[in-house]
């Protein structure tokens, strides 16, 4: 059989070939690619010749092209075009990849010869760029613990085991106590609640063969119930079962599942040399100190603690009105908040949605990278692997950028939510490649089809990840593109979202589907304002995680977490109305994998640069300055992780961010 995966591609632009290829050449492909990237890892290892920059670190990059373009096309598939087959694939390939990996990682006579070049690195003469890959390879496999030997080695791979275990348990534990948790209503509970919630609860009933209507722990159950239940001890009933997630006792209480993640992640660190899991963790991070975390949250943390102790004063007054005395309560906040957002912030999305056309939004990203970057995009009339998805060719003065592909609506095939992809990333070694990118959301179709404001935002969001891919300028595909530090990488998507709120856009782009209309600038004020209600209660449940994740991974780890947890909030001075917005026996972010441990923070710090870098451009001279675009272009977006993120964001900015502008932009400010 002829497997058009693994033949050279003789399309436009080298897209796949998806008109021939079938979900029976993946498996084949994937295997014989990986056999080969083995073959080609082994030949470096083996080199009779005294290892070199070029045989050894650029070598390494050679490797495994065959699999980096079939699964360039598998991922994309299997997330935003799923089937059956694709799923299985999935599944069988998921562990085979991963010992694929691990046997790269773990090959003894290679990570010697790179860590021969590491240690001739001064003697070298590389160029920056290179400096930085060699650094990067030797970091990666160091942090993997190649360099680890006999038992230190052997108890890594225990301690690996044991955290994939733990962290699956923890995920597990969680849901158990969410499905196992209900509460049925009487139709008299359902008094004063809205049509929606009711008929939420209704179906949850029915989803559990229940009889009646009953209250689930189920996120978009649970919130909008405690906004609207006009039912004090029942709003407290449910509050109480919420917050108790993972934390019941018996076999789904997670608080000794997080006790022994923390030993061994510290245990783990301190095997690979660093002083805590904290420091470890960070290192790649732009932070890269515990303290650069603290000292951004804290400097956000007081004036939202005074906006939520403002914000809470004017909801007990509520609360007074409504014959309630005693404090506000933690089970009381969403419902007085949702009273008063109803009466001071009500958004009509009904009248909001025929100003937001999907075609013009997409026509307005792609205007404001044309005037802030001269892009220009042409529909492209080639067959990709669904008919929603489209493609446009990215040119800039008439010459080839990328291959753009975006994939709006949502189907039963598609994963949930939205995200950036490529199929193949910038590079110009060993060959010039320009990338193919790609958009997926999930927004409902419609003729016209419409958005809600966040769709728009979202589109924004993950056009500004599609610019940092397209515009990359990089010789190694290892830093191209998106290739950057997790604190970093959402700088120029959450940037991008900025110019959706710009006037003169929305003026130009958000027309009424029936009259063409422009948006009325009190509908956008309203936005604007919706946008960053309740930012006190919001920033301070946010904080308040963050800070406590980061206390778990700092020196010893704590042997009970839970009166850690408590040692953080009263340090803190954490608001009686308010609670973690995750607790530690339901923290998943941080106990499930190792993403976001000691990275919580990390959501904020990105918010922190967006507004900061925004506000450049409003120095500058609005939102199109041309100088300030030649430089987000120059030092960001073309740049990938060719160096240090604080570097890059210094010379764009001239300094490092500041907090004023989030501030400013959540209505924090003093
Ligand atoms: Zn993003």
């Amino acid at each position: 059989m002829t497997n058009p995966l693994l033949e050279t591609w003789e399309t436009p632009f080298g897209l796949p070939p998806f008109d021939r290829i079938e979900d029976a050449h993946f498996a084949p492909a994937i295997e014989a690619a990986m056999v080969e990237g083995l073959a080609e890892v082994e030949l470096i290892a083996i080199n009779p010749e005294p290892p070199t920059f070029e045989n050894t670190i650029e070598g390494l990059m050679r490797t495994g092209a065959s699999l980096d373009r079939v699964l360039g096309v598998f991922y994309n598939l299997a997330g935003a075009d799923s089937t059956d087959a694709r799923e299985e694939i999935m599944r069988e390939f998921s562990p085979k990849l991963a010992a694929h990996s691990a046997a790269i990682y773990g090959n003894q006579a290679l990570f010697s010869r790179i860590e021969q070049v590491w240690l001739a690195r001064d003697a070298l003469d590389l160029t920056p760029e290179k400096a930085r890959v060699l650094m990067l390879t030797h970091r990666g496999f160091v942090r993997a613990g190649a360099a680890l030997m006999g038992g230190d080695a052997a108890r890594m791979k225990e301690i690996k085991g044991r955290l994939a275990t733990l962290g699956t348990q923890f995920g597990q534990n969680l849901l158990a106590d969410e499905r196992d948790w209900q509460r049925a209503l009487s139709e008299d509970e359902l008094e004063g609640l809205p049509g929606f919630v009711i008929n939420a609860v209704r179906a949850a009933g029915k989803e559990r063969g229940a009889g009646g209507p009953v209250l689930t722990l189920s996120r978009s159950v649970i919130v909008p119930f405690l906004q609207f239940c006009p039912n004090r001890a029942l709003r407290e009933e449910a509050w109480r079962a919420w917050v108790a997630r993972g934390e019941n006792g018996g076999k789904t209480d997670n608080r000794d599942v997080a006790a022994e993640i923390l030993g061994l992640r510290h245990e783990r660190a301190q095997l690979l040399g660093y002083d805590d899991f904290a420091s470890y963790k960070l290192e790649t991070e732009m932070a890269k100190t515990p303290d650069a975390v603290r000292g951004l949250l804290m400097e956000v943390w007081e004036p939202a603690k005074a906006r939520a102790l403002e914000d809470a004063a004017l909801l007990e007054e509520r609360m007074r009105a409504d014959g309630v005395n005693g404090p506000l309560q933690a089970w009381d906040w969403r419902y007085y908040s949702e009273a008063r957002r109803r009466e001071e912030f009500a958004l009509n999305e009904a009248e909001l949605k025929p100003y937001l056309q999907l075609e013009r939004m997409i026509e307005a990203a792609f205007s404001c990278a044309h005037r802030l970057f001269g892009l220009a995009f042409k529909p492209l009339d080639v067959p990709l692997y669904h008919g929603d998805a489209r493609a446009w060719e990215v040119t800039r003065d008439g010459q080839h950028v990328a291959v753009f592909v975006g994939d709006y609506f949502a189907r039963a095939s598609k994963r949930s939510g939205a995200w950036c992809s490529t199929m193949r990333s910038q590079r110009k070694f060993p060959d010039v490649q320009g990338p193919i990118v790609v958009n997926i959301c999930n927004f409902a179709k419609g003729d016209p089809a419409l958005l809600s404001y966040d769709d728009a935002r979202t589109l924004f969001h993950e056009f500004g990840h599609a610019l940092h891919q397209m515009l990359s300028d990089v010789s190694y595909e290892m830093i191209s593109g998106t290739s950057v530090a997790r604190d970093f990488v959402e700088l120029p998507s959450q940037l991008y979202e900025h110019w959706l709120e710009v006037p003169e856009v929305l003026q130009e782009f958000a027309t009424h589907a029936d009259t063409g209309e422009p948006m009325p600038r009190e509908m956008l004020d309203k936005v604007l304002a919706a946008a960053t209600y309740d930012m006190g209660f919001q920033t301070v449940e946010y904080v308040a995680s963050a800070l406590v994740d980061l206390a778990f991974h700092e020196g010893e780890p704590p042997a009970d977490p839970m009166s850690e947890q408590t040692r953080v909030l009263t340090d803190l001075g954490l608001p009686q109305a308010i609670v973690m917005r995750h607790a530690t026996p339901h923290f998943a972010h941080v106990f499930t994998g190792d993403g976001y441990s000691s990275g919580y923070y990390s959501y904020m710090w990105s918010e922190v640069m967006d507004a900061d870098a925004f506000e450049a451009f409003e120095e500058a001279g609005g939102a199109f300055d041309a100088e300030m675009a030649e430089k987000l272009e120059r030092f960001i977006l073309s740049a990938g992780g060719s160096e240090e993120a604080d570097v890059l964001y210094t010379k764009f900015r001239g300094r490092m961010p500041g907090v004023e502008a989030l501030l400013k932009g959540r209505g924090l400010a003093a």
